[in-house]
């Protein structure tokens, strides 16, 4: 689907959004990428030989861990997407940036290396390798959360690296299967949320939870809670006040566009006779 070259929406321009990445968020991109893997590794050597794992166990862990992966990135990218700003002091150039950056080139992304696309997620995932060390491994209930959470931020790290291949033009046999059948992030799929205004499909691991966590309103009904307790509009600082709150008029008025059309079905399901 072609973006509107017409659109309104005011969005940073690309080229100030990429500057941000320095020297300093390179090394740390490097510094948590050695943390995240040394910290999976202990864990996958203090499971390994536990009398409470076994291959349902770890099987349990490793599938709900992927689903929860593709909540949590759905999550974090929305709140990447929806609130702050590319200029806060660390999580703006950390966090907000790349996220901002994506919308305005899709491409961009597919020119980070290795450190640069997949650091951010390492970053984030080293308190919860950590607290998967720290906690007893002495029954089967805990030794089963350190697994799912293990798997998660495996999953977590793996999410942008699989985001990067479904803006890839060739990804290569292997992926392009993996892609076809589901199992990873599918580019039609991803397409859904790059289309203006940016405000749904925010998962991007696999995408699983898109279509139920739509039917539910899930972040619509998220950023009204957000709204109704700070004040704070969504989007406000990516696309401007004034297209910011033409997004909100139109949200609302689907709800209540879907709200009059149930109204009417539900008229015309027992038609009486006259
Ligand atoms: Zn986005
Ligand atoms: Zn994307």
């Amino acid at each position: 689907m072609k973006n509107n070259p017409t659109n309104p929406l005011r969005q940073q321009d690309a080229q100030v959004l990429a500057q941000g990445y320095s020297r300093a968020i390179r090394l740390m991109d490097i510094g948590s990428i050695v943390i995240f893997v040394s910290l999976e590794l202990a864990l996958a050597y203090m499971l390994w030989g536990n009398s409470h794992v076994g291959p349902w166990l770890l099987l349990t862990a490793i599938i709900l861990g992927y689903l929860a992966a593709d909540f949590v990135s759905g999550f974090v990218h929305w709140m990447a997407d929806t609130w702050g700003s590319s200029t806060m002091p660390v999580l703006g150039k950390a966090f907000v940036r790349p996220f901002r950056e994506h919308h305005v080139d899709q491409k961009a992304i597919t020119r980070h290396d290795f450190i640069e696309t997949n650091g951010n997620n390492c970053a984030i995932s080293i308190p919860v390798g950590i607290a998967t060390l720290v906690m007893p491994h002495s029954s089967p209930t805990w030794v089963f959360l350190a697994a799912f959470l293990g798997s998660m931020i495996f999953w977590v790290m793996a999410t942008n690296q699989f985001h990067k291949w479904s803006h890839q033009d060739e990804a290569g046999p292997l992926v392009g299967f993996l892609q076809r059948v589901h199992l990873i992030l599918p580019p039609d799929h991803h397409r859904i949320h790059h289309t203006a205004p940016f405000n749904k499909y925010y998962c991007i691991t696999v995408g699983w939870l898109n279509k139920p966590l739509s039917m539910i309103a899930f972040f619509p009904t998220m950023e009204r809670i957000v709204t109704w307790a700070t004040g704070m509009l969504p989007r406000q600082d990516d696309i401007g006040t004034e297209a910011a709150k033409a997004v909100l008029q139109t949200s609302e008025e689907n709800v209540l566009m879907v709200q009059a059309a149930k109204v009417l079905l539900e008229g015309t399901e027992e038609p009486k006779s006259i």
